[in-house]
């Protein structure tokens, strides 16, 4: 039930609050050991702000995020340290995620320096290892972020996040920013690297198309609540929550059978804004489905999940056979 509010404040000498962003409303869900987690929605729906609280980035307002069974919400700084180094994060922007002005060997090593697992010549040669392990040339580990491609620098990202040998890494949009072609390999990166090495994801991204074949499960996301989640095969196939079929007709589909079975929606109007949510089902104001109680009454993601999925809404969408 994690729920982060930013307050807004007004005034230049006495500051006050005016207001609350709900960027996240009350998430939960739970992520089994060497799992796919697929985390998709809109800009703007909370994902990467969920993933900071997650990885202790960001103090929670209210609720908990165990990791092994240890609540770790919150924890101090030196309390939070060895699960820093279970829990990693893979940025979005590999140009804007890697300072500069360091060599690419440095970056990497960062992590092994900061928790002080190693260092002098063992360090450069772990290094080097880790860059060969992700595709990288390891004789450039002294080379500037800048003499590296887009596709490279992500490379570099996956690189400092292996480093400490992590359990859970958090990939928030790792390919977003990328070429198609260069998206695929970076994910069939990231698939050799969760069997080698026994790791765990939470794959953050805003097209279901491309968390579809990295996520065992998926989660759709909708204005801080997740509105649908279960196994990916199905989410993607017979989408339940109206938001995820309008998700689902927002991508290209090549095959015309699936383009008809998608019974395309167009969504209309903004996103509404986190700070004034709208009432009931968050959804309403744009839901070709909404009747009179979805702008009174909220829906729960509730129900045991099943192999089809639960989804936050009083009208799901039929399952067509
Ligand atoms: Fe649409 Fe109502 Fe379902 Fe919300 S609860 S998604 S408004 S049908
Ligand atoms: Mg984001």
């Amino acid at each position: 039930n994690v729920v982060k509010h930013y307050p807004i404040t007004a005034g230049a000498l006495f500051k006050h609050v005016v207001g609350q962003v709900r960027a996240v409303d009350g998430v939960s869900f739970d992520l089994a050991a060497g799992e796919t987690l697929g985390l998709v929605g809109e800009t703007g729906c909370g994902k990467s702000t969920l993933a900071r609280c997650l990885a202790g980035l960001h103090p929670v307002t209210s609720g908990s995020v165990r990791f092994d069974g240890t609540d770790i919400t919150n924890l101090p700084r030196r309390r939070m340290r060895p699960y820093r180094r279970d829990i990693q994060v893979i940025f979005q922007d590999p140009y804007g995620s890697l300072n500069p002005r360091r060599r690419v060997g440095s970056i990497i090593a960062d992590p092994l320096v900061i928790h002080r697992v190693m260092s002098g010549e063992q360090l450069r040669r772990t290094v080097q290892e880790l860059m060969e392990r992700v595709g990288l040339n390891p004789e450039h580990y002294n080379r500037f972020p800048a003499e590296f491609s887009g596709g490279q620098r992500q490379r570099i990202g996956v690189a400092r996040a292996l480093a400490l040998r992590p359990r859970l890494i958090i990939c928030d949009e790792p390919v977003s920013a990328l070429d198609v072609s260069i998206q695929a390999q970076i994910l069939n990166l990231l698939k050799d690297l969760q069997v080698e090495y026994g790791l765990t994801y939470l794959f953050i991204a805003h097209d279901l198309s491309v968390v579809r074949h990295i996520s065992d499960r998926i989660a759709v996301m909708y204005l801080g609540k997740i509105v649908e989640l279960g196994a990916a095969d199905p989410v993607y196939d017979r989408p339940r929550h109206p938001y995820t079929n309008a998700l689902l007709s927002a991508t290209a589909v090549a095959d015309p059978d699936e383009a008809q079975r998608r019974r395309r929606v167009v969504l209309t109007g903004d996103v509404p804004s986190p700070i004034d949510p709208p009432s009931g089902c968050r959804f309403h104001p744009r839901c070709p489905r909404a009747q009179d109680i979805c702008s009174t009454e909220e829906p729960l993601l509730e129900g045991t999940e099943g192999t089809e999925g639960t989804a936050a809404c009083h009208f799901p969408m039929e399952v067509v056979v």
